[in-house]
């Protein structure tokens, strides 16, 4: 470091200059002020945000506070505009989820529940659902919102539902008035 000491040297010299011209273009940098296209506000040129677009660097139209805003503004439309698509993400997961708990594959259940009721064969719009047997744990099918509302009434067990089958099999006519005149006479 010789060359800090003798000040005729080049270097010593350079330094110098360089030193100078730093100050200058620091205040230049500080004096300057630009107009932001978004507040109208004209503000310091250190508050716009230096870009480079097509290899030149220039500082940004906008402000530093109107680009946050700007992102923020982004982030929020983001969110409300795919408000719906995350909630269906949320709700297939909680579906393939439940198919997995059941000990089925996500792709098995999906194709059970695009199929026909178990009971009724009907294919409802909205899916059936995998019914497992609440004793064994064994999936036996899948079933439409009705049917399985109307298993579950019951108990979903086979001793019901047989008790169920054997009640309206029966045969039974309890029926004492057939003649319906007869009762209207009576009154
Ligand atoms: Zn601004
Ligand atoms: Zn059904």
């Amino acid at each position: 470091m010789g060359s800090v000491v003798d000040t005729h040297s080049g270097t010593a010299l350079g330094d110098a200059r360089s030193a100078v011209s730093w100050a200058v273009m620091s205040r230049d940098a500080n004096d300057k002020r630009k107009e932001c296209t978004g507040c109208q506000k004209v503000k310091p040129l250190a508050d716009f945000p230096m870009r480079t677009t097509r290899g030149v660097k220039r500082p940004s139209r906008r402000c530093a506070a109107c680009l946050r805003e700007a992102a923020r503004e982004r982030q929020r439309r983001y969110r409300t505009e795919n408000a719906a698509q995350v909630r269906e993400t949320r709700r297939e997961a909680k579906r393939r989820y439940g198919a997995v708990r059941l000990g089925v594959s996500p792709d098995r259940a999906e194709e059970l529940r695009a199929g026909s009721c178990g009971i009724c064969r009907r294919s409802p719009e909205e899916g059936c659902q995998l019914y497992a047997d609440p004793e064994t744990g064994a999936v036996l099918g899948a079933l439409c919102p009705t049917c399985l509302r109307g298993l579950a009434m019951l108990g979903g067990t086979q001793e019901r539902v047989r008790a169920a089958l054997a009640f309206v099999q029966s045969g039974t006519d309890l029926r004492d008035a057939i003649d319906p005149q007869a009762v209207t006479q009576d009154r």
